[in-house]
């Protein structure tokens, strides 16, 4: 597999990266993932302007233009023969000799690799429904930002599988916030209800598209806190990421939601999310 470090391509035995990288040292950086479906990247625009928010939140700026980026993005997709995968991209501080504040004019690290995955668009799991069990959201107060301090996460994927779950779900005074590593949403007489945007989660891309399908599909959307009681009560359940599209979810702490099985609405806005996408991919 062929990856990109700092300007060049290099085969992913040779890349290299400093062991002062703050990166690193402090997960001092942020990320984004992008999905491939075709050989096409699915919203890299979107991608592109939240990796530019996180960067200005961090007091760092834009390693490239928006143009040269989506050129190493191709590059890549076209190097290691991407049907349908995943393209990870990372920005650093740099490296610098270790010191919590800023150091001046670090020179940031950026990384790109790709992941395949093929039938990445027909997922099993769509089909089955996810299980999900529920965990205290101990994260820091800037989800907003998308950070490559994930061990929170980690933790909370490692919990639900031990649990023969597939994934968890962050409660916050008795609130969901977001999954380990997706939106939450659920369905309550037609209307979809999603956490509002805030410093509590990660602004989706998926997010922002699916919502707007909805609207333009006449659904009602309702973008509120909802209690992880309500969630259980629910017609339907479903999350959003760029890796997963959408995916419903069939129980949430061992409890069917509605009737246990992927809903209608989960499944209308999965078809939907997936034709535009597609037909606006890049
Ligand atoms: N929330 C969290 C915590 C995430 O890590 C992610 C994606 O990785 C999302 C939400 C979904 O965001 P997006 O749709 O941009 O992939």
């Amino acid at each position: 597999r062929t990856v990109y470090v700092n300007g060049e391509y290099v085969p992913e035995e040779e890349a290299k990266v400093s062991v002062f990288d703050r990166g690193f040292l402090f997960a001092d950086g942020v990320y984004e993932v992008t999905s491939v479906l075709d050989g096409k990247l699915i919203d890299f625009d979107g991608h592109a302007k939240r990796l530019e928010r996180s960067l200005n939140e961090l007091d760092m700026d834009m390693p490239m233009g928006r143009d040269a980026l989506l050129d190493i993005h191709r590059e890549l997709v076209r190097r290691n023969g991407i049907g349908d995968g995943l393209i990870y991209l990372q920005v650093t501080r740099g490296a610098a000799d270790r010191d919590f504040a800023y150091p001046e004019g670090a020179t940031p690290t950026v990384v790109l690799f790709t992941q395949a995955k093929p039938g990445l668009a027909d997922a099993p799991l769509a089909k089955e429904g996810m299980k999900i069990i529920s965990i205290p959201d101990l994260r820091w107060g800037r989800r907003d930002i998308k950070t490559v301090q994930l061990l929170y996460p980690s933790m909370g994927k490692m919990a639900a599988k031990a649990a023969g779950a597939h994934d968890a779900w962050m409660v916050e005074d008795d609130h969901v916030t977001e999954g380990t590593s997706n939106n939450a949403y659920i369905v309550k007489d037609g209307t979809i209800v999603t956490r509002h945007l805030g410093n509590e989660i990660l602004h989706g891309i998926t997010r922002a598209a699916v919502l707007r399908f909805a609207r333009e599909a006449q659904m009602q959307v309702e973008e509120r806190a909802f209690t992880l009681e309500e969630a259980k009560q629910a017609d339907e359940a479903f999350v959003t990421s760029a890796s997963t599209f959408v995916m419903p979810v069939v129980s949430i702490d061992g409890v069917a939601v509605g009737e246990g099985v992927p809903g209608p609405v989960a499944t209308r806005l999965r078809d939907i999310y997936l034709e535009e996408s597609r037909k606006a991919a890049i």
